[in-house]
Formats: structure tokens, sequence, C-alpha cells
């Protein structure tokens, strides 16, 4: 499929996996593409994601099916860089806590019906499917495995599709400060940077993660916005046997490329403070008590150093489902915005690049579009 009539010119705003991923599919498709974003690549949720490709637990029955689409992308991705450290398909293992919310039996049943390939373990089984687990920490009602599922690096994949956009012509601006986009005439027709650059186009997709409702508004349109603020913490390599990634009570982690684990939790985003001058306080006691909680579900309880920590917005749109196409009113004028972004890198790209290039809309994204905000959009009008 080629891109229609002459040479259409588009500006992507944002350097995380959305704006890379959509920009590289445009230039496929044959697209003039500019990438532009405020500082480096990967500097905000994409460089600090625990990226567990999944579509593990309760959803709805749409947006399941974009994320296995998303995880399938991933799986050809892998066969064609097969033993790639940034990308690994070894499962995922998750348990509730021993309390009257476990809904482990729930899940594994729905999982079941709906073809999603999970296993039911019981506690001192998980070592036949997956090493390097304390089978103790596991509560007795049992552990799923989910063996389709994965993760990525996405920073190491960002470099590998910027690479490929430049090699296909495309145009990178990195440092390039804030952008706006330009609205002339009712339409898309640009982006202005803060360092005083200007890029005319026929079309803009805004990419820029946890800042996309902000932009939308400014042209007069709502997204509805649950960004909290997430913390990835990295330890030191070590010594370890852990394959999948982990969905526990306390903690969720993964291996990295380079032989250490990144971990995170809901507990320890609750317990950061924003500084007034807009950054993150995070208490030694969060991350002293996030790498034991890491500890204690590793086999043998190994004693793991703090590397580094990062902590920014999670974008994570309102209603809990992606945001991705065009805003109506506004010709040119395209968005993207997920919870999952790791997991619908690739295909949120893919979609978006031929609904921009061809007009060709994808029932795939039929639940996704903006449009499902034109009351809130209205109210904002009147
Ligand atoms: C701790 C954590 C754990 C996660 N775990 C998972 C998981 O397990 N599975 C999963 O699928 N997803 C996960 N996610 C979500 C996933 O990482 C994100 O959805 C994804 O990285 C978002 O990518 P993005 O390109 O939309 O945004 P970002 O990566 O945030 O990129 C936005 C880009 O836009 C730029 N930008 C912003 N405003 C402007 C502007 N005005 N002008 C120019 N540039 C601008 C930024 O500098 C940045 O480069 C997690 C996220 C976090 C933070």
């Amino acid at each position: 499929m080629t891109i229609s009539q002459s040479r259409q010119r588009i500006a992507i705003i944002g350097g995380g996996i959305f704006g890379v991923s959509s920009a590289v599919h445009l230039a496929r498709l044959g697209a003039h593409v500019t990438l532009v974003t405020e500082g480096a690549f990967s500097s905000e949720a994409s460089g600090r994601s625990l990226a567990w490709l999944n579509s593990a637990r309760f959803r709805s029955a749409e947006y399941h099916r974009l994320r296995v689409i998303g995880i399938d992308r991933y799986r050809t991705l892998a066969s064609r860089n097969e033993g790639a450290s940034w990308l690994r398909f070894e499962g995922g293992l998750t348990w509730d806590a021993d309390d009257p919310a476990n809904q482990i039996a729930e899940a594994f049943a729905h999982e079941r019906s709906i073809g999603y390939d999970c296993l039911l373990l019981e506690p001192g089984d998980v070592a036949k499917v997956t090493p390097g687990i304390n089978a103790t920490a596991i509560s007795p009602q049992g552990a799923i495995f989910n063996p389709g599922e994965g993760w990525v690096d996405l920073p190491s994949l960002i470099d590998i599709l910027v690479r490929e956009l430049r090699a296909l012509g495309g145009q990178v601006i990195t440092q390039a400060g804030k952008a706006t986009v330009d609205i002339k005439g009712g339409r898309a027709t640009g982006v202005s940077c803060a360092n005083g650059m200007s890029i005319e186009s026929d079309a803009v997709l805004v990419a820029t993660g946890a800042a996309v409702p902000a932009m939308a508004k400014q042209a007069g349109h709502v997204i509805a916005d649950g960004t909290p603020v997430g913390l990835l913490v990295k330890s030191k390599p070590f010594k370890y046997a852990v394959r999948a990634v982990l969905n526990t009570p306390n903690v969720a982690l993964r291996p990295t490329p380079d032989g250490a684990i990144v971990c995170d939790s809901a507990w320890s985003e609750e317990e950061l403070n924003r500084s007034s001058d807009g950054t993150y306080e995070v208490k030694q006691d969060t991350l002293r008590r996030l790498l034991s909680e890491a500890s204690n579900v590793l086999e043998g309880n190994p004693t793991l150093e703090l590397e580094s920590y990062h902590c920014g917005p999670k974008p994570v749109p309102g209603d809990g489902e992606s945001v991705i196409g065009a805003l109506d009113g506004i010709p040119g004028y395209f968005v993207a915005f997920s919870h999952s972004g790791a997991t619908l890198g690739l295909i949120t790209g893919e979609l978006i690049a031929r609904e921009i290039a061809n007009g060709e809309m994808s029932p795939l994204l039929e639940r996704f579009r903006p449009a499902r905000f034109a009351q809130a959009t209205e109210a904002l009008a009147s």
C-alpha cells in the first residue's frame, strides 16, 4: 500500500514509543516524515516503563483484541531478531494477596474462556514451568502463568526504530523544546517549536504521552485524563534465574538486557510527593522497601542494590482505554494516548499511520476514537 497523490508531509510530536513507531510506519508508507521531540528520545514514560507485553485479566473485548494483536506484532519482531536481549517472550506469572479480594480463580476462568493462554499453578508447581521464583511468597490460591507474554526494553526498540526512520529519509529533531500544533483555517498545518523552528505539514500526530490531554484542550477538545505518577526502580546487575515478568501483590518486576531487574508497584507510586518545582520526591525508604519486595519474590532472596530510579507521569486516559485517531472538526489533527503503550506500541503506529496516510480507518480502533469525549468537548465550548 502506498501513500496517495504527491508525497504527504506529516509532522509527529513526541519521542516515545507512539511517536517513533508511528513515524517509522508512515515513512514505510512513503510519507515525508518529520519527528520532533522536546528533549532526547525515551525521556518520558517510554524510558521508565515496566513494558510487560500482556493482555492479562479483565478488560473490554475490543481492548483485549487490540492488545493481543499488539503482542503478535512483537512476536514477529522477535522472530526477526532472534536472541535479542531487549525483547523476550518467556511468559508472565501473576498472583494475588491471600485475602478476600484474591481474584486468581476468576481471572483464570476468564482468561480460559477467551482463549488467552494460561495455566493455574499451585505454588509448589511454579518451578516446573518457570525458574527463579520464591514459591513460599506465592499465596495458597496459586498463580497464573501466561506463556505467551513477554517484555520489551523500549529505549532499545526506539533506538532501532529511529535508525530505520533516518534510513528511510525521515527528519528527526530532538531537543526542540515544547512544540505546539499550528491550526490555520480550522485545520492542522504544522508544528511550532519552542526553539523557534516551524514545520509545515499536511497532518500532525500528537504523541506526547501525558501531555496529550492538555494539548488537545488547547485545540478545544476534551480527552479524559487519569494520569498518575509512576516510579520505576532498577537494581544493579546480579545473578538471578527469573525469566518471566512477575506481577505480584507488592511488586511487579522483569529482567533487563544488562542482567538487572526493574520493578514498580501501586503502593510505592502513592508514596511519591510532587515538589513545587515540578520534580518528584522519592523517599529512600520507598526505594529500599520496593527492592526488598522484589527480593522476597525471587528464589534465594538475593540482596538487591539500587542502581537508579525514574519517576514522572504515567499516561493513563480517564476511562482507562486508549485514545487513538483524529480530532473531529480539525482536519489533519491526530492523537495517540494510552496506558498500555508498550504492548500497543507497534500496532498503534501501524494503524494510525495507515489512517493518516491513506484515510484507512481500522475497525480495530473504532472503540478508541477521541470522539467518545464529544459531550465533554461540547460542554467545554459552551
Ligand atoms: C512505571 C511504568 C510502568 C509501565 N508498565 C507498562 C506495562 O507493563 N505494559 C505496557 O504496555 N505499558 C506500560 N506502561 C505504559 C507505557 O510505558 C506508556 O504507555 C508508553 O511508554 C507511552 O508512550 P508515549 O510515546 O505515548 O509517551 P512517552 O513515552 O511519555 O513520550 C512522550 C514524548 O513526547 C515528548 N513531549 C511531550 N510534550 C511535548 C511537547 N509539547 N513538545 C515536544 N515533545 C513533547 C516527551 O518529551 C516524550 O518524548 C508503563 C509506564 C510506566 C511509567
